[in-house]
């Protein structure tokens, strides 16, 4: 299947736009037309930056969050039968069960050569469904609950379906620290991809051109890797220490694996100091990438202080959004970022 077909485009852009916010729409679509040409133009092995199927996990198990298509259609499947046997009262439910079953149970339908696509589609996952419906009569009429994986009957929804139908995986311990209410979503997303390894550095482009010498472009000193750029490059290591100096808690690693690992085990609370770990740390990241990115695309270079202060800018900027609780780690926050507290909010000097 192509997944450029108009198909896709509709159903899917229609789901994935459900499942994110307005605020970050535009951004996302720009994410999602990205990801579709990743996918559509990756064949050779390894040079996808993300496998589709990872990329449809939930934020909580690694992934973006998106819906898969083919969980989704299963999804709507499910709903078209629900129709049929729960709510027999409307219009498509009735005509079914009166034209097509004629006062047969649906349960006991097996799909015929000469039958539609979407009726065979119907019959071959009824099995899978049937499950997952509980039937209660009371004075001959019959109610339906739907039963969770867990074995809860709940009200019938489409997206109570998909959890139970989706592929489910272990949960990561890093998802908090890159997806929280303040995070910045073209931050969150390089973060992701450097957390998962996935960012074209100099050691995977390596794999596909064995024979070209490649060195750092910050450093000039080696090839450049997820280890190296994040924060082993004497150049990374320089704006990552500066940025920590503006946090209390000093003792971030200077690898990225290890500083993700440790931030994970901290408390994901709105306190003001694990926001700004983990704001300090997306920015930090893609301001490196950018910058590593700049000067082998643009023969653009910016000084490691340079880099140092538009992420300190940006720090700052995002912590005028907040608003706030007077407190001592929240004053102390305001001295060590340059700012004063007025009322609830952050306000510059
Ligand atoms: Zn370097």
């Amino acid at each position: 299947m192509c997944w450029n077909t108009p198909t896709f485009s509709a159903v899917a852009g229609m789901e994935v736009e459900r499942a994110i916010s307005t605020r970050d729409w535009v951004w996302w679509r720009g994410l999602l037309l990205i990801m579709l040409k990743i996918r559509c133009t990756s064949n050779s092995k390894g040079k996808a930056k993300v496998a589709w199927k990872n990329v449809c996990r939930p934020k909580d198990q690694g992934g973006l969050g998106l819906k898969s298509l083919r969980e989704w259609n299963e999804t709507l499947i499910v709903k078209h039968i629900w129709r049929i046997i729960a709510q027999n009262d409307t219009l498509w439910g009735k005509w079914v069960n009166v034209v097509k079953l004629k006062d047969i149970s649906f349960w006991d339908v097996e799909p015929k050569y000469d039958d539609s696509w979407g009726w065979k589609h119907l019959l071959n996952i009824k099995d899978k469904v049937k499950i997952h419906i509980n039937v209660q009569s009371c004075n001959g009429i019959n109610s339906y609950l739907w039963v969770d994986n867990a074995g809860n009957k709940v009200q019938f929804s489409s997206q109570r379906v998909w959890k139970d139908f989706r592929t489910n995986n272990n949960k990561v311990a890093w998802s908090h620290v890159i997806w929280f209410k303040q995070f910045d979503p073209k931050m969150a997303f390089i973060l992701w991809l450097a957390v998962l390894k996935r960012l074209n550095t100099q050691d995977r482009i390596q794999q596909w051109m064995p024979n070209v010498v490649l060195s750092c472009v910050l450093c000039n000193k080696e090839r450049d890797s997820i280890d190296h750029l994040f924060f082993s490059c004497e150049y990374s290591l320089k704006v990552w220490e500066r940025l920590k100096s503006c946090l209390i808690f000093r003792g971030l690693p200077n690898l990225l694996s290890q500083a993700v690992q440790v931030l994970s085990q901290y408390p994901h609370t709105n306190n003001i100091w694990c926001i700004l770990n983990r704001l300090v740390l997306a920015a930090c990241v893609y301001y490196i990438w950018q910058e590593r990115n700049h000067r082998v695309f643009k023969d653009v270079k910016r000084s490691a202080n340079v880099l140092s202060d538009m992420i300190f800018n940006y720090v700052q900027m995002k912590m005028l959004t907040f608003k706030v609780k007077p407190s001592s780690a929240v004053i102390k926050a305001a001295k060590m970022w340059k700012l004063q507290l007025l009322g609830s909010r952050f306000v510059y000097m």
